[in-house]
């Protein structure tokens, strides 16, 4: 028997989303319901998957269930397909498992042609409504299906509106359209050099055919990428016979919603358009009337739907957003599924209908996506004047949230002109840890270079701050403080605005907003915790950041990148002496100087923290990274530190590196200057005592050993760390009790895991650096091929940003089990960008990692999706 390819409405249900698509799923279980959906049929979702196979084209069996199909649709309906008397015409729409809005969607009145038109024209005794839907038909199927733009058809009907006198399409009279459609045919023999095609069955193809390309066109893409969607599940096509919302003034066509989808309010929200097709409600040519017009206009259709969408939501237990159409008079449904909304609105709804009983507190934990989350912890544009607003630039939306400000090309100016009160947007072409104060000084930051996981996409990330990175479209000369977009220059003081979120960059300043938080967040929040399993921790550097991560419910810190405490003006002196001294002597002299300023940091940090474990990172990156690169910042720190500019320079030259990620950095610093370690351990100690006398607290400080791949490296530092921190102890008369534990990030340590647990007391994942080293591509250079590998679909996310579960996973798995065969008590979180991403998330949960730490701004996030992980996969 050959395959099933095509579905009548009335043979699926909800549960066939993956084979019907999520609107063939519903347009069925709608059929099934007893609604009044139209008929027709569902081209499943293998079928897309098998014209792939086929290298594109659509297999005569599929063909041939096509035509069957369409004959039964014709008894059903009572007409026929390309009958000039009586025709049957329909919609063909795509619908892939999740709605996808980078697709494919409609195409309105298919069937229609010179002859069927005049059919239609006397079947229904309408002249002007069968042209008004001809002439509807061939732009939608140009456009969607030839690729004819269809601005071409506009400006054609635009003229002859203006020629007419006519304000909105509905003041053409039969004769004007006739002639649009005139126009129209012409215009795509011109574009393609042959004529529209007549033949109903062709259309109905070629429609077919385009759906099924359009699962590959560079937006979906795109759309499957950010959102999760995997490549192969394909997309479905419904064809269904038309009902018409343009037949007059009893007709129309409209979209609602169950509950409002801003607010999640419990409100039917929605619009409506009298005489119109599908389109025209999108398109807003006309302005669409609210739905409760409909209700004085037409009373009982009004409170059919009403009874209708309540039924529907009770059906699917959630906000339904709803497509229908009025046909002289009587209602259609055309389309339910499960409405977007905004995480506000997703918040309120769930606990809402927990509230009404329909679902449980895991459903409703379930139901709101954690990445969304993002819009309720970030200021937003306002949406008024965001509207009014014209993106002139897009880059990677690195760091959420919305930021105006002046524009400054250095950091040290960002500095100044924030000192004076000014709002800032540092815009750089790529970040260093030397910008870091100006970082943090400015509302937003820009790069033109780099990726997700570049220094000012990680380090906005870690501040909360909007930021967009790999902003290709802008030059910047930074010489000339000028940035180009195109023909715009912008200078420094002039006003732009970045979104973080979409990655859009606009000119001039637009206004933000600070969503509100509701009490439901909380709620939902509290159910959530509730559910998981895997603690949360943040990665926190500074006070601040410790203060938000607490707030938003981290239960510790689970990485203190120490070196970012070493960029501020006042601090890097002491560290440059430290790196330039030449004998041990002169190095544990600078460190002197550097001590108390750890120690100051740290003790903060364990003040906020309370009881929660703090763990701390001894110094990771290389040393190059607190030196001045140009001879003249080279010249003046000579002078500043009483050194000749030759030596300093030589100095800066030596500390060169052709791989530096690769190179002298993290443990193997320790390991030529023990005395850094030394340093930091009783930095640590020290404020760990000093707090527990002070507040009474039980603090619990975690040393962390970075870039291990050896036992015996790790060894040899752990040694230097116990012996240093228990004298300090012994001294100070109180119990403190510490961990001494290790990074995981160099491939090495996870294969031998079981051995450095022998040693190391936790594991933290560093999946930034074991991506890196796992796949043998640099954090900071791989964006920019990337890009080709998604379009040539060899990867399909950014492995820095969601983790590679096949590979690095695996690692990350095995690390896991490994370290705690040796250790059945070895606390294992990761503290990698994935620490914060849901899907990753998930995977560290099924592995049995004990924690996640991620971002401040992240925290909420991963306690949402540790429960996620914890209601699907159990504990
Ligand atoms: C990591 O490598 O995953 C990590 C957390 O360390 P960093 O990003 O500071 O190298
Ligand atoms: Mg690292």
């Amino acid at each position: 028997m050959t395959k099933k390819y095509v579905y009548f409405f009335n043979e699926g249900d909800a549960s066939m989303r993956d084979l019907l698509g999520g609107k063939g799923a519903n347009l069925a279980e709608m059929t099934r319901l007893g609604l009044p959906v139209p008929p027709g049929f569902t081209v499943t979702t293998e079928a897309c998957t098998r014209y792939y196979e086929d290298g594109e084209t659509i297999a005569p069996e599929i063909v041939e269930q096509i035509h069957e199909y369409m004959k039964k649709l014709e008894e059903v309906t009572g007409k026929k397909f390309g009958d000039p008397n009586n025709p049957l015409l329909v919609s063909v729409r795509s619908g892939a498992r999740v709605s996808m809005p980078g697709m494919m969607d409609t195409i309105l009145n298919l069937g229609l042609n010179d002859e069927t038109v005049e059919g239609l024209a006397r079947a229904t005794n309408n002249e002007r409504f069968a042209y008004d839907s001809y002439r509807r038909f061939i732009q939608m199927f140009s456009d969607v299906v030839m690729g004819i733009d269809k601005n071409k058809f506009e400006a054609i009907l635009d003229e002859i509106k203006e020629k007419r006198g006519a304000k909105f399409d509905t003041d053409l009279t039969a004769e004007d359209l006739k002639e649009v459609v005139k126009r129209f045919k012409e215009l795509y023999k011109q574009e393609k050099g042959v004529d529209f095609p007549q033949d109903p069955q062709e259309q109905l193809l070629e429609a077919v055919k385009a759906v099924f390309r359009s699962w590959n066109n560079p937006r979906a893409i795109v759309y499957r990428r950010l959102n999760d969607i995997p490549s192969d599940w394909g997309t479905a096509v419904n064809v269904q016979s038309m009902v018409f919302g343009n037949m007059g003034n009893d007709s129309g066509t409209g979209v609602a919603f169950t509950r409002n989808p801003a607010t999640g309010e419990k409100a039917l929200f929605g619009e409506f358009l009298m005489n119109a097709q599908g389109e025209d409600v999108v398109a807003g040519i006309r302005t669409p009337q609210p739905i409760s017009t409909l209700k004085e206009t037409m009373p009982e259709v009004y409170n059919q739907f009403v009874e209708i969408a309540e039924k529907l939501e009770k059906h699917y237990k959630d906000m339904q957003d709803i497509e229908f159409t009025i046909e002289r008079g009587k209602l259609y449904m055309l389309q339910t599924r499960n409405g977007k909304r905004t995480a506000q609105a997703a918040i309120k709804i769930a606990v809402d209908l927990v509230r009404e009983g329909l679902i449980d507190e895991k459903t409703a934990v379930l139901r709101v996506d954690p990445k969304q989350l993002d819009q309720l912890l970030h200021p937003t544009f306002e949406p008024e004047a965001l509207k009014a607003a014209k993106p002139v630039a897009k880059g990677l939306p690195a760091s959420p949230g919305a930021a105006s400000g002046k524009v400054y090309f250095t950091a040290d100016e960002a500095v100044a002109a924030a000192k004076s009160g000014e709002k800032v947007i540092l815009v750089r072409t790529e970040t260093s840890p030397d910008d870091i104060e100006g970082m943090a000084s400015a509302e937003g930051i820009l790069t033109t270079r780099g990726g997700m996981t570049s220094h000012a996409a990680v380090v906005a990330r870690g501040m909360g701050t909007p930021c967009v990175v790999g902003c290709g479209d802008a030059r910047i000369d930074e010489q000339a403080k000028v940035m180009r977009i195109g023909d715009i220059v912008v200078r420094e003081g002039d006003y732009i605005s970045i979104d973080g979120s979409t990655g859009n960059v606009y000119i001039g300043e637009i206004k933000t907003v600070t969503p509100e938080i509701s009490g439901d967040f909380a709620i939902l929040m509290g159910w959530a915790d509730k559910y998981r399993r895997l603690r949360v921790k943040a990665n926190a550097d500074t006070p601040r950041d410790a203060k938000i991560a607490l707030e938003f419910g981290a239960e510790g810190i689970g990485l203190a990148r120490t070196e970012h405490m070493f960029f501020d003006e006042e601090r890097i002196p002491a560290m440059r002496e430290m790196i330039i001294a030449k004998t041990e002597e002169q190095r544990r002299k600078a460190l002197e100087k550097i001590l108390p300023m750890q120690r100051s940091d740290f003790e903060q940090l364990f003040e906020i923290m309370g009881e929660y474990p703090v763990t701390i990172r001894l110094l990771d990156p290389p040393l190059h990274e607190f030196l001045p690169h140009l001879d003249e910042e080279i010249r003046e720190l000579a002078e500043d530190m009483g050194v000749p500019f030759e030596e300093l320079k030589a100095t800066v030259e030596s500390l060169k590196e052709f791989n530096p990620m690769l190179g002298h950095r993290g443990c193997r610093l320790a390991v030529t200057y023990p005395e850094i370690a030394e340093m930091q351990t009783r930095a640590i100690i020290e404020a760990a005592i000093n707090v527990k006398k002070r507040t009474g607290k039980d603090v619990k400080p975690q040393i962390m050993i970075p870039l291990v791949g050896e036992l015996k490296e790790f060894k040899y530092l752990k040694d230097i760390i116990v012996k240093v921190a228990d004298e300090i102890i012994k001294q100070s008369g109180i119990e403190l009790k510490y961990l001494v534990g290790t990074m995981v990030e160099v491939p090495r340590a996870a294969l031998t895991a079981d051995k450095i647990a022998k040693e190391a007391e936790f594991f933290s994942f560093g999946t930034n650096d074991l991506t890196q080293m796992t796949f043998g591509f640099s954090r900071d250079d791989a964006g920019k091929f990337l890009a080709t590998y998604y379009e040539k679909k060899i990867y399909e996310f950014d492995p820095f940003e969601k983790l590679d579960q096949e590979g690095v996973g695996k690692l990350v798995e095995m690390g896991t089990k490994l370290g705690k065969q040796t250790r059945p008590d070895l606390e294992v979180g990761i503290c990698g960008e994935h620490g914060g991403d849901p899907s990753s998330i998930e995977f560290c949960h099924r592995v049995g990692l004990d924690y996640v730490s991620a971002s401040p701004y992240r925290v909420p996030i991963a306690r949402l999706a540790a429960a996620q992980a914890a209601i699907k996969y159990g504990n």
